[in-house]
């Protein structure tokens, strides 16, 4: 072993000679430079003080001082300067992949090191660490799985838990099992970072931890809240002079058209923004259905005129604009690309921010573009305090973002914008002034801004909370409800033994709250237990290829595409690949496979236009699926390929897979002659939502039935319906893949709209059903 710690110490010199080296290079001076400018670097000595005088040290900083780059940096730097070859083993967790990742691989980049040296990532499923990496970033759930098997971290000096202020829930549950820990581990040194200045919670939930605050610089920046937009933006609208910027005469006749066209569309948006103006008057109840009314009126054509506006009236810089989520930000790229001057590549870059984004693509976001093109980076709420781009000047808001929320009255999870909070709007403001004076344009008047709760609701107290359960009872940390209670902000106590409730149901707890077979497999999968069951159901039934499918489509997004403006013909696209199944489910499975076949042909985009198909979400649930695959294998649950799908063209099987990991989600239809009713096992009635939609009083069981009439003639039985109740307990067994039809419960993925498009379309008088045969 002496001879092992020589080689050791003889490596991490090399490691510092080579350092040393790009450190005199004239890269890493620049490099030096930029670093000793952060307002981090001011606070370098106070901050290393600190946590080498206290267990815990909270650091709040305005984004892009250096709290994520440098912070760890300097800790690690002073460990291997101190005495050499000091030990120290460094993790800095980030709520996403995407910053985990990103992140890494700028501070290699900075200490001129290749990722995996001494600064590595991993994400789920993912990975680059070598022997020599000291400084880790991960995902707070990478964190978590590693105290699944080493409750002490052993041989971890430091951890730094990134970006606190988000709330997430990982980060709340770290948060509680770290409080638990640094007793047991006195030695062990924590770091909490945030943007915003609450740092105050954070600290005494730490019993009074010293807070550092990073003092940052940005520059004023001015708000235009809809009604100044109107008035900027909507008066140009009418004169054509401004055309005259686009040339052409026969440019000209055409924008014309489409300068009307658009005046209308812009008008509608504007009217649903207004009609948003009477927020404030609603009760919270109505704040929440109102929360999710109409996604499509952040207004693309809103967002169109602005960025026009700014490219030919405002001076150069780089605008960022928030959007909802991945579907928006490509539904708006495409119309974007189409527009003559937004579209044009020698004046505008138009850059789409992701988490799958490849790191040549990063770099496109970071750089400042040649000459005098204008960046445009449509991004996520990622782009709030994750990630910086420094030449931002102009911030385009929609005001909302997708937020999981969660009622601990119909136990089901979805996925859907939201408005965002006060503090997020400051944030989003925030990134026009980092490098001069900016404009914040915010899609939606002020009146609705005053109205947006302070803080957004931590994660812990808006989503379900079965996964977190079973985290809980495989970490060993004893009763559910007795630890979720040590929380920063406990979850309600409803909410947890609805949690737990449903673990007991579907088999992952036994009756004392301990976990089953099923259990510990469950809580070493990714995902939601009704998808992690349908995982481990569809590899001990051999169909597991389908599976896989519906698994991954459901944990990515759905990968048919609604344009707004042709709704009717990409439904009716979708609808031939369920027409034979009647199920969401297995169309998602057709839409797939036959992808996967137009793919070997090389006709895959063909393939995608035609059918209205995400191709980039195709891809992303492929690869999903292949990563679950192996994860199935590395549990031991399956063996090869082959033998798993052996059942995989077996309908009946799927179908049957499909519902018994949705349980006790669902109930079946009975088709009498000429009646249809709803049935559970048990007591046979089941109810809407009444927040399905406020203005249809659909909780009545006959205005129930007529929506079921509609959707069975209609051929569409599975994954359209949220329930008011939890299912009761006894439908194991109901009769599957008969003739009766299966409907699935909850499960987001816009069942309230579909519902509600559906309703719609019926004119809320359902044709009479039609017997199937
Ligand atoms: P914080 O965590 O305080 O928000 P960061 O440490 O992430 O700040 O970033 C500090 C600075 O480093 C930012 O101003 C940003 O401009 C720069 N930076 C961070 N990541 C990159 C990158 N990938 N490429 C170029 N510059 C970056
Ligand atoms: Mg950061």
């Amino acid at each position: 072993s002496v001879v092992a710690e020589r080689i050791l110490q003889r490596r991490s010199l090399d490691m510092r000679n080579r350092q040393q080296d790009w450190q005199e290079s004239s890269e890493g001076q620049k490099m030096q430079e930029f670093r000793r400018s952060l307002p981090a670097y001011k606070e370098k000595e106070a901050l290393l003080h600190a946590i080498s005088r206290n267990q815990v040290v909270v650091v709040s900083g305005e984004t892009g001082c250096g709290k994520t780059t440098q912070l760890p940096q300097y800790i690690l730097e002073s460990e291997t300067e101190a005495s050499c070859g000091a030990f120290c083993s460094i993790i800095c967790t980030q709520p996403r992949r995407i910053s985990a990742m990103a992140v890494a691989e700028r501070v290699a980049a900075e200490r001129g090191e290749n990722l995996g040296d001494s600064v590595g990532y991993k994400v789920r499923l993912e990975g680059m660490k070598g022997r020599d990496t000291r400084l880790l970033f991960c995902t707070t759930g990478i964190l978590l799985r590693r105290l699944l098997v080493d409750r002490n971290l052993q041989g971890v000096t430091h951890v730094i838990v990134d970006e606190i202020h988000e709330r997430g829930m990982n980060e709340d549950f770290l948060l509680i099992v770290l409080k638990d820990l640094l007793p047991r581990r006195p030695e062990l040194r924590l770091v909490l970072m945030s943007a915003t200045l609450n740092a105050e919670l954070f600290s005494s939930y730490f019993g009074g931890a010293p807070m550092i605050h990073i003092p940052g610089f940005t520059y004023p920046v001015r708000s235009h809240f809809l009604e100044n937009i109107l008035e900027t933006i909507g008066y140009r609208l009418t004169p054509y002079n401004q055309i005259d910027n686009y040339g052409q005469d026969k440019m000209w006749k055409m924008q014309k058209q489409a300068l009307r066209k658009r005046k209308t569309q812009i008008a509608s948006a504007v009217e649903d923004a207004l009609d948003a103006a009477d927020f404030k008057k609603y009760s919270p109840r109505t704040r929440e259905s109102l929360s999710c009314w109409n996604p499509d009126s952040i207004g693309f054509n809103l967002i169109e005129h602005v960025l026009c506006h700014i490219c030919q009236r405002e001076r150069p810089g780089a605008i960022l604009v928030f959007m909802t989520g991945w579907d928006d930000i490509n539904a708006l790229k495409d119309q974007l690309e189409a527009h003559p001057l937004l579209g044009d590549p020698s004046r505008v870059l138009l850059l789409a921010c992701h988490g799958s984004m490849a790191s040549s693509e990063q770099k496109l976001i970071f750089n400042k573009p040649e000459g005098a093109v204008r960046k445009i980076v449509l991004a996520t709420n990622m782009a709030e305090t994750s990630i910086t781009i420094n030449d931002v000047v102009f911030v385009v808001d929609c005001g909302k973002a997708k937020e999981t929320s969660y009622d601990a009255l119909n136990n089901t999870p979805c996925l859907l914008p939201t408005w965002i909070s006060q503090a997020a709007a400051r944030q989003r403001r925030g990134r026009a002034g980092r490098v001069q004076p900016g404009e914040c344009y915010h899609l939606y008047p002020r009146c609705v801004h005053d109205a947006f709760s302070d803080y957004q609701l931590p994660e812990l107290l808006r989503t379900p909370l079965q996964s977190l359960c079973l985290q809980i009872k495989s970490l060993k940390l004893g009763s559910i409800s007795e630890f979720l209670s040590k929380a920063l902000q406990p979850p309600e106590l409803l909410s947890v033994q609805n949690a737990i409730e449903y673990l007991k149901i579907i088999g992952a707890l036994d009756e004392d709250e301990n976990l089953t077979m099923l259990g510990k497999n469950l809580s070493m999968l990714p995902v939601e237990p009704k998808l992690g069951k349908m995982l481990i159901l569809g590899s001990i039934f051999n169909c597991l290829g389908p599976i896989l499918t519906v698994v991954a489509g459901l944990s990515v997004r759905d990968p048919f595409l609604m344009p707004f403006d042709k709704k009717d013909l990409a439904e009716s696209a979708k609808a031939q690949f369920s027409a034979r199944e009647f199920s969401d489910h297995l169309a998602l499975v057709r839409a797939f496979e036959g992808w996967k076949e137009a793919e070997k042909e090389q006709s895959g985009y063909e393939y995608c236009w035609r059918n209205f198909l995400s191709a980039q979400t195709l891809k992303a649930i492929d690869s999903l699926r292949k990563q679950f695959f192996h994860l199935l294998k590395d549990i031991g649950l399956v063996d090869d390929i082959e033998s798993c799908n052996q059942w995989s063209h077996d309908q009946h099987l799927i179908r049957a897979v499909i519902c018994a990991g949705l349980f006790p989600g669902i109930c079946s239809i009975v088709n009498k002659e000429k009646s249809v009713s709803l049935k559970t096992m048990e007591d046979g009635l089941v109810l809407l939502h009444s927040l399905l939609d406020p203005k249809l009083d659909i909780s009545s069981h006959d205005d129930l039935l007529s929506v079921v009439r509609f959707l069975v003639s209609q051929d569409q039985c599975e994954g359209r319906f949220v329930f008011g109740r939890q299912m009761p307990t006894s439908l194991q067994k109901a009769k599957i893949g008969e003739q009766t039809g299966t409907l699935s419960v909850g499960g987001g993925h816009n069942s309230k709209s579909q519902l509600q498009t559906l309703l719609a379309r019926a004119g809320h008088q359902p044709p009479m059903y039609k017997t199937k045969q």
